[in-house]
């Protein structure tokens, strides 16, 4: 695991507008209170020339004055749409035990009576349980990234994230408390995880953790340094898996996974039995509750 320098820069702005509509992920706002991620996941998009991070896999910056500029933009916003927060980095990650900056920034969203969603890959986020309890008076998600329910290949792909068997407990917990949780089942990469019995696994242990959600993607995206870095870690753990890529995905920036029929039809049936949505469920400020979409 490489050491991070960690730094503090000064932030312009902080809110994001999110074109809209989001189906994906519901968000109208977009909230990064970090640079850089210490969870180094090997896929990580965000690595990409167009994010314009030099150093992504050595150093964090973080927004020094983030809370008091989020408490001012949140102060003229008169739409309460719901914040995302985790998008270019995870929000627990290990610097946010130290610095507590997503813990002081969901006070201020607290405070302020807006909706919520985070995405992460870390229990850590269990220590703002009762703040998040808090929100939830309005509303809030938390999507746990899972590509898979491996402990021992997530430990290779995500090596700086909790363990999808810690996920799993801390989605129990939250889901236990009343938190509405789902999962962001992205990327399934090609030879690795794009198997039947990944996505039968990540269902069943989803259905015990009481999920409500998942947002899949079958595949991954790949750009410039994210594809560099990427290939030199299949390198390092699995032999000869880079000469498959080049052959079948070239230059491409959409790298669609095997059996991609074979998965979305496993997917979409274990959705039905479970009772699982097969896409976010948001915030309705219309009618000023949580809607099921299916
Ligand atoms: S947790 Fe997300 S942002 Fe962080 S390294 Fe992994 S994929 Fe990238």
């Amino acid at each position: 695991m490489s050491q991070f320098l960690i730094k503090s820069i000064i932030a312009g702005k902080l809110l994001g507008n999110v074109k809209q509509p989001d189906d994906w992920f519901g968000l109208k706002y977009n909230l990064n209170l970090y640079r850089g991620c210490q969870h180094q996941c090997i896929y990580c998009d965000t690595r990409s020339e167009c994010y314009q991070i030099e150093d992504f896999d050595h150093e964090i910056l973080y927004k020094e004055n983030a809370i008091e500029l989020l408490r001012k933009e949140l102060s003229t916003k008169r739409v309460k749409g719901t914040i995302g927060l985790g998008s270019m980095n995870d929000p627990y990650q290990p610097v946010e035990t130290e610095l507590q900056l997503t813990h002081r920034a969901l006070e201020v969203i607290a405070e302020f009576g807006f909706p919520l969603h985070i995405i992460t890959k870390s229990s850590h986020i269990l220590n703002d349980l009762e703040i998040l309890k808090k929100i939830n008076l309005v509303y809030t998600t938390v999507s746990f990234t899972i590509t898979t329910s491996d402990d021992a290949l997530a430990k290779i792909l995500e090596p700086g994230a909790s363990l999808p068997s810690e996920r799993y407990k801390a989605m129990k917990i939250l889901s236990d408390n009343g938190i509405q949780v789902g999962i962001s089942m992205m990327p399934i990469l090609p030879f690795i995880e794009d198997n039947v019995e990944n996505i039968t696994a990540i269902l069943e242990k989803a259905h015990q953790a009481g999920v409500k959600y998942i947002i899949p993607a079958f595949g991954m995206t790949m750009r410039d340094r994210q594809r560099e870095y990427f290939y030199r870690k299949l390198d390092e753990h699995f032999p000869d898996l880079k000469q498959k890529y080049i052959r079948k995905f070239g230059e491409n920036y959409s790298c669609s996974a095997n059996n991609h029929e074979k998965l979305k039809n496993t997917f979409d049936a274990l959705c039905r039995q479970f009772g699982i949505s097969p896409k976010i469920i948001p915030y309705r400020s219309d009618v000023g509750e949580q809607l099921s979409l299916f």
